[in-house]
C-alpha cells in the first residue's frame, strides 16, 4: 500500500515548533516509506484565515526542507462537503438542531451540576415535521450534528497503542454551522477520504476527534486511515505553544539564526527515545524518528539545547550551505572558503562569522599589548606568499629568537593579531589576516606601552 500523509494547518498564524513537530512526524514517516506529503489548508474560517498566512507558513515548510507533493485548500473543495453532507442527511447520520449556544450552555451547566458529563442530550432528534416548521418559522436555522454510533471506537494508535473511546462520553459533534458553514471535523474526513490519505498523524489534543471521526468515514462507506497521536511540545514552564502568540515561531528562530535542521532535531527528538543530537538534513532526521518511540508525556522545549545542536550543525557546514549568507553581508570576498573554514568551529551561528570577518579584515581594537614580544615578531615576519604553514614556521623562529614558550608565545600574539584571547586555530587566520595588516598590528602592539 503506498503511504500518504497530510499535514493541515489551519492559515490563522504562522508556524510554531509545535506545529513544526506534527509536520515533520509526517514528513519523516512519509519519506522513510516513499509516501506522498499532501499540506492542506484547512481555510474554511472565512474570518480567521488569511492568504498571506497560508503562504507564510508554505515558506516555513520550505525552510525546513519540507517539499510537498501536493497542496490542497479547503475553501476550493466546499461542493465536497455538501455533497458529502447531503448523502449523510439521507442516510440519516447528520440531524437538523435549533438549540442556540446559551441554551446549549444551560444544559451542560446543569448536567456539571448534576455530575452528569456534559454530553447533548439529543433532544433534537425527538423533533417532528411540525416542530421544525415551528421553529424556522421563529426564525431558528439549523445546525447539523453527526450522530455517533452507541459503544466504543476503538483503534491500534501509531503512537499509543490500543485506544478506546466510550462514545456516550462525547456529543454528537456539529459539523454544519447554521450559516451553512461544514466544520473541521467533518471537512477533514471528507478530505481524508478522498484524497486517499492513509495516515492521519497529528497531536494528541485530536484523541477525541478521532474517535467521532472514525464514524464518519464509516458513514460515508470509506476506509479509515490509520491513526497516530503525538505528545505535544510545551514550553519550559509547560505552556503550550501558539501560533497566534508567535511563541517560538518558526519565523523568529530564523530570524534569530538557527538553522533549519537544528530546529527541525529539536522539534521531532524532543519527546522522545532518542536524544535530540545534530542532523544534516531531514533524511537524516528521517532515519532516527520513530512514532513508536515517541514519549506520552509533554514534550518539554529546552532553547538551550537548540542553541547547542545549532552549534555542532554550524561548525559543520561545508562553505555551499553558507555562500549566499556570506555575499548578501558582504563576508569573506574571494577568500571565502578558506575563512568559513577556519571561523565555522568558532560560531555558534553562522552569522557569528561576521564578527569574525571584522577581525580578518576589518580594524580591531587595541588590546593590553606585549611589545617586547610583538617587536620581536614583527622582525621575523616570513615573505608572502603565506600559507597554512607561515604560522608554525614563524612561531617556531620567534620562539627561538626570544625564548617564550606556549602560552607565554602565543597568547600576545594572538591579541595583536586579532584583538582576540581565543578564537579560530591562528595557523588558518594568518594567511587570512595577511601580510600587511600582519604588520600593521604588531607595529602597533610593538609601539604600545607594556601593559
Ligand atoms: N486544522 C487542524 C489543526 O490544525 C488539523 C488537525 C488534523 O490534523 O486533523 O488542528
Amino acid at each position: 500500500m503506498s503511504v500518504t500523509v497530510r499535514f493541515a494547518p489551519s492559515p490563522t498564524g504562522r508556524l510554531h515548533l509545535g506545529n513544526a513537530r506534527t509536520a515533520l512526524l509526517n514528513w519523516c514517516f512519509a519519506r522513510k516509506r516513499g509516501g506522498r506529503f499532501v499540506l492542506r489548508f484547512d481555510d474554511t474560517d472565512r474570518a480567521r484565515s488569511r492568504a498571506e498566512y497560508a503562504e507564510g507558513i508554505a515558506a516555513d515548510l520550505d525552510w525546513l526542507g519540507i517539499r510537498p507533493d501536493a497542496v490542497v485548500r479547503q475553501s476550493q473543495r466546499l461542493d465536497r462537503y455538501a455533497e458529502a453532507a447531503e448523502r449523510l442527511k439521507a442516510s440519516g447520520r447528520l440531524y437538523p438542531c435549533y438549540e442556540t449556544e446559551a441554551e446549549l450552555e444551560r444544559s451542560r451547566r446543569l448536567a456539571r451540576a448534576a455530575h452528569r458529563p456534559p454530553v447533548y442530550d439529543r433532544a433534537a432528534l425527538k423533533l417532528t415535521a411540525a416542530d421544525r416548521v415551528r421553529l424556522e418559522a421563529e426564525g431558528r436555522l439549523p445546525h447539523w450534528r453527526f450522530l455517533l454510533e452507541s459503544g466504543r471506537a476503538a483503534w491500534d494508535d501509531l503512537v499509543r497503542g490500543p485506544q478506546e473511546i466510550d462514545l456516550a462520553n462525547l456529543s454528537d459533534p456539529v459539523v454544519i454551522r447554521e450559516d451553512g458553514t461544514p466544520l473541521y471535523s467533518f471537512t477533514s474526513v471528507v478530505d481524508d477520504a478522498e484524497l486517499g490519505i492513509t495516515h492521519v498523524i497529528r497531536g494528541e489534543d485530536h484523541v477525541t476527534n478521532t474517535a467521532a471521526q472514525l464514524g464518519m468515514f464509516a458513514a460515508l462507506g470509506a476506509p479509515a486511515p490509520a491513526f497516530g497521536h503525538h505528545n505535544l511540545l510545551v514550553a519550559a514552564s509547560g505552556a503550550g505553544l501558539s501560533k497566534r502568540e508567535g511563541s517560538l515561531s518558526l519565523g523568529m528562530l530564523r530570524e534569530e539564526g538557527f538553522e533549519p535542521q537544528a530546529v527541525a532535531a529539536l522539534a521531532t527528538l524532543t519527546g522522545s527515545a532518542e536524544a535530540v543530537r545534530p542532523v544534516a538534513d531531514l533524511d537524516e532526521l528521517t532515519a532516527l524518528v520513530d512514532l513508536a518511540r515517541l514519549s506520552r508525556a509533554p514534550a518539554h522545549i529546552d532553547e538551550a539545547e537548540l542553541a547547542g545542536v545549532n552549534a555542532k550543525i554550524v561548525h559543520e557546514l561545508p562553505f555551499a550551505a553558507v555562500s549566499s549568507r556570506f555575499a548578501a553581508w558582504q563576508v569573506g570576498g574571494d577568500r571565502g572558503e578558506p575563512f568559513w573554514l577556519a571561523v565555522r568551529g568558532n560560531c555558534g551561528r553562522v552569522a557569528d562569522a561576521r564578527a569574525w570577518w571584522e577581525v580578518v579584515a576589518g580594524e580591531i581594537a587595541p588590546s593590553p599589548a606585549d611589545s617586547a614580544l610583538a617587536a620581536a615578531a614583527l622582525t621575523l615576519l616570513p615573505a608572502a606568499p603565506w600559507d597554512a604553514a607561515t604560522w608554525r614556521a614563524w612561531t617556531g623562529s620567534v620562539g627561538a629568537a626570544t625564548g617564550r614558550r606556549g602560552r607565554d608565545l602565543y597568547h600576545p600574539l594572538r591579541l595583536a593579531l586579532t584583538g582576540r584571547d581565543s578564537g579560530p586555530e591562528l595557523a588558518a587566520l594568518l594567511p587570512l589576516i595577511g601580510p600587511e595588516r600582519a604588520r600593521r598590528r604588531l607595529s602597533a602592539a610593538a609601539q604600545a606601552a607594556r601593559s
